[in-house]
């Protein structure tokens, strides 16, 4: 698809930061994508300029209620040196559904698409080649209309920034503590849980504070109503194998469907392992992992791809997984995507797209 834009060139090129030394989110490119919405006009003037800050009236609707969705999803280098995104139309159709959510004005998926291609391959540069290293590529939408009125804007402004991220693992997987939160919850169904938007994440900083405190890396979220069922664990979904069976948590209209959850459950089925999608509740976990049967846990992101659970603790009990080492289908499922990702592997799904 042909589409056009503005482009400004930047001056000079930022020096880049070594690959051994990428924190997350710390670094960006040389250039950024943004486009404006108004009610007369649509979305409109969609431009690649150089990386700066944003200029905003401060009573820009996104400082006062929120109005705002965001998405993460990362450029790989491959060896033979092309650089893939993995399932970005998932992205781009997620960042729809929340903004749906919001009562943000919908994107063209495919035009946005080739607009996200073009400002990779202007700052391609940038995509690191190291072991485990990307580029992370954050698409997000605020309110831009200066109004204190509670309703939805009239103004938007649609940005893409990049970030080359290193590996999450520099040290090998290492699996990670977690523990059940039974105070604060993440969300409700009916609420904005199945939207990637800004309030659900900084209202989750108290527990995950409270984790921290403790030595826990995360938290595994219930549902807010019963404080039963086993929702996501921190910001990735959640998948248990239970006697030789996969257990995720069903879509409830709380949890966040995960590009690598989807993943996940098509290539177990590729591979006739069998998966289920149904509600589990911690005690039902406890119990299984008391008579012997809770063999690997893992949470699936973009950030870390799969995360094995070495440790979950729940009030005074704690379970230990697979004598906290990461198991044998976590590593496959690792395997598997981050080869696909990074073109080691055939894709024979088309999973990838190239960006020229
Ligand atoms: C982004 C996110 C995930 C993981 O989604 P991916 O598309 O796999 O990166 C899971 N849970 C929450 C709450 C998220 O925000």
């Amino acid at each position: 698809m042909a589409v056009t834009l503005d482009f400004v060139k930047a001056i000079s090129n930022k020096p880049k930061p070594q690959t051994d030394n990428l924190q997350f989110g710390k670094h960006y490119t040389d250039h950024m994508f943004t486009m404006d919405y108004s009610t007369e006009q649509g979305w409109h003037n969609p431009s690649i300029t150089p990386y700066e800050p944003l200029t905003l009236d401060p009573a820009a609707m996104i400082f006062h209620y929120g109005q705002t969705v965001f998405e993460g999803l990362k450029a790989y280098r491959t060896e033979d040196n092309r650089i893939l995104l993995f399932r970005p139309e998932k992205n781009l159709q997620r960042m729809n559904h929340s903004s749906e959510r919001l009562c943000i004005p919908l994107i063209e998926e495919e035009v946005v698409m080739e607009y996200l291609k073009q400002l990779i391959s202007i700052d391609q540069d940038w995509v690191p080649s190291a072991e485990g290293t990307s580029l992370y590529i954050r698409p997000f939408i605020i309110a831009t209309e200066p109004n204190l009125s509670l309703a939805p804007s009239n103004r938007y402004k649609l940005m893409i920034i990049l970030s080359p991220v290193g590996s999450y693992y520099p040290d090998g997987i290492n699996p990670i503590k977690i523990k059940v939160e039974n105070q604060y919850t993440r969300a409700v169904k009916g609420g904005t849980g199945t939207a990637k938007t800004a309030g659900n994440y900084s209202s989750a900083y108290k527990a995950q504070e409270k984790a921290s405190n403790k030595g826990y890396s995360q938290v595994l979220w219930l549902d807010a109503i019963e404080k039963k069922y086993i929702e996501e664990v921190g910001t990735s979904n959640v998948f248990f194998k239970i006697n030789g069976e996969i257990v995720t948590p069903m879509l409830n209209g709380s949890i966040l469907e995960g590009v690598t959850r989807t993943t996940t459950i098509e290539l177990l089925k590729e591979w006739d392992i069998p998966v289920i999608e149904r509600r589990i509740t911690v005690e039902e976990l406890f119990q299984e992992y008391e008579n012997g049967n809770l063999e690997e846990a893992f949470g699936t992101g973009t950030a870390a791809v799969i995360s094995p659970i070495g440790e979950l603790a729940w009030g005074e009990e704690k379970m230990v997984i697979n004598n906290r080492e990461i198991g044998d289908l976590s590593q496959k499922l690792y395997d598997t995507i981050t080869g696909i990702q990074t073109g080691k592997l055939n894709d024979v799904n088309n999973w990838t797209t190239e960006v020229k």
